[in-house]
């Protein structure tokens, strides 16, 4: 089997409401379909979500990235051969998630081509996670009230808080969710690096007194001392996310003890990488995570096979719903929380079915 062609497809679909955290928002969902074409006909797919704020990324640069280094780099080779594509393409630098999709693309070849699902090629720990929901940054009373809706109708027992916008408001949140939520629900908090280290440093009491587990990107992602002093202070653990973009900043964080948890986002480490990254945190006993790069339910179906393939990456509940922000989606069958858990597909690849009439209507490059 042969690679015979790349193709980039870039859509936009509108949010719900916009999607605001410390220092940056979204109100469209505007995201790049890979498809790896193959000579056999079988043609895998993942979603490249383009994050200016996090990776420098745009819809034009990762079609650009595609068109012009990673498809000729990759016509021609068989898709088995994944390390020689990641050699070819080291001599790059960023683009994360179009490095990060055409990897999950070609790991849905594999397993389409086996006629195995990839959670199993991977691993095969388990065929459900449980879910996260985030609650995105509004009023206090506004996220105890959308918590309180989404457990009854979904069953989540996990809530991540953005926060790191004003530390009061931040502290009237953390507050009002565990008075409305009660004691067994698990909360989170995602500073997206807002916070200076003196705010941090000032709300863990708090942080301590609500049970939060686990305190994320805190301070900005390279200010070594803020960030020490932030994990010189804080009993509760780190969790690293935009300051582990790749496998050697994973590697930094955890020796300089800057973070004691990592998140995985595949949307930007793809399988490969991400699974360099389960060995390299198992060897060092760190935790880990996995996020949302705001998914889409592509992105989702790709974040689930992975988490659920390892038993360190599924015993925490993953970030697998940003789709309900989304108006909209491109598969032909919706993905649905149930009991707080979504279940793999367990059809061969990722799993992705693509409703071609809905990337039609979507895709921004045709007339
Ligand atoms: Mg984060």
């Amino acid at each position: 089997m042969k690679i015979t062609a790349i193709e980039a497809i870039p859509f936009n679909i509108p949010l719900t409401t916009p999607t605001v955290f410390a220092h940056a928002g979204i109100d469209s969902a505007e995201h790049v379909l890979i498809r790896v074409h193959t000579d056999d006909g079988v043609v895998g797919q993942a979603e490249a979500p383009a994050r200016p704020f996090t990776y420098g990324e745009s819809q034009e640069s990762i079609v650009k990235a595609i068109n012009a280094w990673f498809a000729p780099a990759m016509v021609g080779l068989d898709p088995l051969r994944r390390e020689v594509y990641r050699d070819r393409m080291s001599w790059l630098v960023h683009n994360h998630t179009a490095r990060g999709a055409v990897d999950m693309a070609v790991w849905d070849v594999i397993g389409q081509a086996l006629g195995q699902p990839c959670h199993l090629l991977l691993g095969g720990y388990t065929e459900s996670m449980a879910v996260a929901h985030i609650l995105f940054a509004r009023s206090p009373e506004g996220m105890v009230e959308e918590a309180l809706e989404l457990r009854e109708r979904c069953g989540f027992n996990t809530f991540k808080v953005k926060v790191g916008k004003d530390v009061g408001t931040d502290i009237r949140a953390v507050r009002g969710l565990r008075a409305a939520l009660g004691a067994d629900v698990e909360l989170y908090v995602d500073a997206n690096k807002g916070w200076s280290a003196d705010d941090a440093i000032r709300v863990l009491p708090v942080m301590r007194e609500v049970g939060v587990t686990m305190l994320e990107e805190p301070t900005p992602a390279f200010e070594p001392l803020a960030r020490r002093r932030v994990a010189a202070a804080s009993e509760i653990p780190i969790l690293g996310d935009e300051s582990v973009t790749r496998l050697g900043e994973v590697a930094r964080e955890i020796l300089d003890n800057h973070s004691q948890l990592i998140s995985i986002k595949v949307a930007r480490t793809g399988f490969t990488e991400s699974e360099r990254i389960v060995g390299l945190c198992e060897g060092l006993g760190v935790g880990m995570a996995m996020g949302s790069q705001m998914d889409g339910m592509v992105g989702t179906l790709a974040t689930l096979a992975f988490g659920a393939a390892f038993r360190s990456t599924s015993l925490r509940a993953g970030e697998l719903d940003y789709f309900m922000q989304l108006t909209d989606d491109l598969l032909t069958e919706p993905l649905v929380v149930t009991d707080g858990q979504l279940r793999v597909p367990g059809k061969p690849g990722i799993g992705i079915e693509i409703d071609e009439a809905k990337l039609a209507h979507y895709r921004i490059d045709t007339d």
